[in-house]
């Protein structure tokens, strides 16, 4: 497999632990702002411990995702006091980056397996390559159907298109399904999806089970079946056939102006409005302009979850709460941390069928060849060897 080009043989069938002691695995506390997830669950862990593994779980790693240390000890784990302890191990669980400082807890020849953004965060790739490190990235895991179990960008992309559906839900100053009562009537919310991928088609299922009226759209053609099963209607502005891997490229001036001429009137209609378009690697694609928030009325909320590379709206602002007359622009970045328990659940199912996937009889073998785990191999033998990561950071497309 292509992974594989310029690797020596004697690289892809490390095997460790030495036969004389337990395969140690540890699941460090996540210090991160905002995360409140943790990479293993007490039912990961009894999986874990059933295969013979030595699990070490941080103090309080599981609290803010609602799995106290009881609950781990309880599964089989042992509860360490510090982050060094906890990152000592063959194989290092984590949900985000660790830190300079942590890569240097792991020893060398250790797995760590996580949320690493390897395409961007090339210093800290390089630096768990010097140290050795076999680092997963479950971004670079293939979108495939054997490989579903193990995709946590789709798990946690799920969990946060309905964590922003509650957000606007909670936020907007309109019931969001008809109401027939002695008061009067109350006519249904009307919901605007923009972006039909994972995320996208869980906010309109979503929607759609608070009983509001949904309109969606996504560049792709063939998504429109897939809204309109979940009870959508599509809204019909420009859609063009995208390559083999399903992702969208970025449109041209001509086709982003007509899909936001579009759009406009669909968006001033709206009570609340769930954004989600994204484009792997680029900016995401503007679709509400500051003229169409201009245009809409006081009290609709829009949730724009592409905030973090751009935002799909004129004025959104990472992270921040905007305001701009009457209408309320979020740009939340930590969506599926907001529901951490479930989407600790869902992560850490995905991290156990990962890891699982090299799992032996004596701990864990190294495997390149592996679809799945091969593919999310961004270091192994102190050289980075994942291919989008070499061609991110200028490397030739193999190593030497
Ligand atoms: P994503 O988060 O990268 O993007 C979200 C959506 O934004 C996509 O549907 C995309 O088409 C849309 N988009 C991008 N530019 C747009 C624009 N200018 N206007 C309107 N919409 C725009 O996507 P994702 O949810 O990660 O899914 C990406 C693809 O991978 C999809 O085709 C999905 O079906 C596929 N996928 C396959 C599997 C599998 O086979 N196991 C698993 C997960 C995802």
């Amino acid at each position: 497999m292509p992974v594989l080009r310029g690797i020596p043989r004697n690289v892809v069938g490390t095997r460790f632990p030495l036969p004389f002691r337990l395969m140690r695995l540890g699941i460090p506390l996540e210090r991160a702002d905002h995360e409140h997830r943790v990479a293993a669950v007490p039912a990961s862990v009894k999986t874990f411990t059933g295969w013979g593994w030595d699990v070490m779980v941080e103090t309080g790693a599981g609290d803010a995702a609602g799995f106290p240390d009881d609950a781990f000890v309880e599964a089989g784990a042992k509860i360490v006091a510090d982050p060094a302890t906890a990152h000592n191990a063959d194989l290092v669980l984590r949900v985000g980056q660790p830190t300079f400082e942590e890569v240097e807890l792991v020893p060398e020849g250790a797995v760590l397996a996580g949320f690493l953004d390897p395409f961007v965060a090339t210093d800290l790739i390089k630096a768990l390559a010097a140290r050795n490190i076999t680092a997963l990235a479950v971004e670079a895991v293939p979108r495939t159907t054997l490989a579903q179990s193990m995709d946590a960008l789709s798990s946690q992309a799920n969990i946060a298109g309905y964590a922003a559906v509650m957000l606007a839900a909670s936020e907007s100053p309109k019931f969001p399904s008809m109401l027939v009562t002695a008061a009067g009537t109350i006519p249904p919310g009307r919901a605007l999806v923009l972006g039909a991928g994972v995320a996208g088609l869980q906010a309109i299922a979503t929607f759609r089970r608070l009983g509001s009226i949904v309109h969606a759209y996504d560049i792709r053609p063939e998504t429109k079946e897939q809204v309109e099963s979940l009870g959508a209607k599509f809204v019909a502005a420009p859609t063009i056939e995208m390559d083999e891997g399903g992702y969208a490229k970025e449109v041209d001036a001509e086709t982003a102006a007509k899909q936001q001429e579009i759009l406009a009137d669909y968006a001033a209609k709206a009570d609340m409005i769930v954004t989600t378009a994204q484009i792997p690697g680029r900016p995401a694609p503007t679709l509400i302009t500051a003229d169409v928030v201009a245009g809409m009325h006081a009290g609709s909320v829009i949730v724009d979850m592409a905030a973090s590379s751009g935002g799909n709206v004129e004025g959104t602002v990472a992270d921040e709460i905007v305001h701009v007359n009457g209408v309320t622009i979020h740009g939340p970045i930590d969506l599926p941390s907001r529901v951490a328990t479930d989407a600790s659940r869902m992560y850490a199912r995905n991290l156990q069928e990962l890891v699982g996937r090299w799992r032996t009889e004596d701990g864990l073998t190294v495997n390149l060849e592996d679809e799945v785990a091969g593919p999310a191999t961004i270091t192994h033998g102190g050289q980075i060897i994942n291919p989008r990561t070499r061609s991110a950071m200028g490397l030739e497309e193999e190593p030497s």
